[in-house]
């Protein structure tokens, strides 16, 4: 496969390091279910996607998308906020988790992701991890949705204990503007 080197692309390449055929993977932020369905096509036919958004047309939009890849038997979104992930995984089976922060692209602006609830989704998403299992983040900031998010979360990463978890992000040195930031995060333990 080949990935661009954009931020996305860096999480889809580290994703697809890590994935195998049969796992069960969850997308925290569905969205127009590009990730959803990235996914899928690791997992395969014995796999498991679930996704969640909590926008009606986000759930919609992924679950079309699943159906036109031929991915509805493998994935499925929900209308659900990620912070309740631990309703729908239980601690240390989840292969693989991403978030791809912000808000729904082609949707309305005014509703993104906040820390409110990305802190206790990413604390959920850790617990429900194996070890050895994959977490990626995208951090999507500016416009609307401001800093607040992307400081509060690199903030809380700083605070992981690094014998249970290694953590990484990347910044592009000579960017300019708002690019989101790719972080990868390896369950040790
Ligand atoms: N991964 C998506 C794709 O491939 O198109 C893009 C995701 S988009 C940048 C972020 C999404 O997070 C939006 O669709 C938004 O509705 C969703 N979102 C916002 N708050 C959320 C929450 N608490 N739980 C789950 N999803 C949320």
């Amino acid at each position: 496969m080949d990935f661009p080197l954009n931020s996305l692309g860096l999480t889809h390449a580290f994703l697809a390091a890590r994935v195998r055929p049969g796992d069960f993977c969850i997308d925290a932020t569905a969205g127009n279910g590009h990730d959803t369905a990235f996914l899928c096509s690791l997992v395969g036919d014995t796999g498991r996607v679930l996704a969640f958004d909590i926008q009606p047309q986000a759930v919609e939009n992924t679950n079309a998308l699943l159906a036109q890849l031929g991915y509805a038997a493998i994935g499925k979104a929900i209308q659900c906020s990620h912070d309740r992930l631990a309703e729908y995984a239980a601690p240390g089976t989840v292969d693989a988790i991403c978030f791809n922060f912000g808000w729904l692209p082609g949707g309305d602006h005014s509703i993104f992701t906040t820390p409110a609830t990305s802190l206790p989704a990413i604390d959920a998403a850790l617990t429900a991890l194996r070890p050895g299992g994959a977490l990626s983040l995208c951090l999507y900031y500016g416009g609307r949705s401001g800093y607040a998010e992307r400081d509060a979360i690199l903030a809380h990463l700083e605070q992981l204990d690094n014998r249970r978890y290694t953590v990484m992000v990347t910044r592009f040195a000579n960017r300019t503007g708002d690019v989101p930031i790719p972080v990868f995060i390896v369950k040790e333990n």
